[in-house]
């Protein structure tokens, strides 16, 4: 698939999360968990994602599309220099944050 657009990019953000949302850990948790900023915060969001079925399907598409938050077993930090070292490009699609997964 080749993607040009922006609407691309949003469109294949949205199928990624077809596809993570209904078998994720954190279906229904809590987004606030994977937006905490303290060290113990973070830890729980991973705590979550410890065990999620779909965890590397979520941190593909985290490594792509998301700036913010816990995603896949990564805070935001952590896929920064991960992004760097795979030569990953981050795509900002929203115009402001969200977490999709969790809502
Ligand atoms: S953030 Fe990603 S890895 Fe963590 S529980 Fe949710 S879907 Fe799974």
């Amino acid at each position: 698939m080749i993607i040009n657009t922006m609407a691309d990019h949003r469109a294949q953000a949205k199928r990624m999360l077809d596809v993570i949302k209904p078998l994720s850990n954190c279906l229904g948790s809590d987004p606030d968990i994977f937006f905490d900023e303290t060290i113990e915060g973070r830890k729980h969001a991973k705590s979550i994602c410890a065990s999620c079925g779909v965890r590397s399907k979520c941190l593909d598409y985290a490594l792509k599309y998301e700036r913010y938050g816990s995603w896949g077993g990564t805070d935001e930090k952590e896929r920064m220099q991960l992004r760097k070292r795979l030569g990953i490009r981050l795509v900002d699609i929203y115009v402001r944050q969200q977490h999709e997964v969790h809502a």
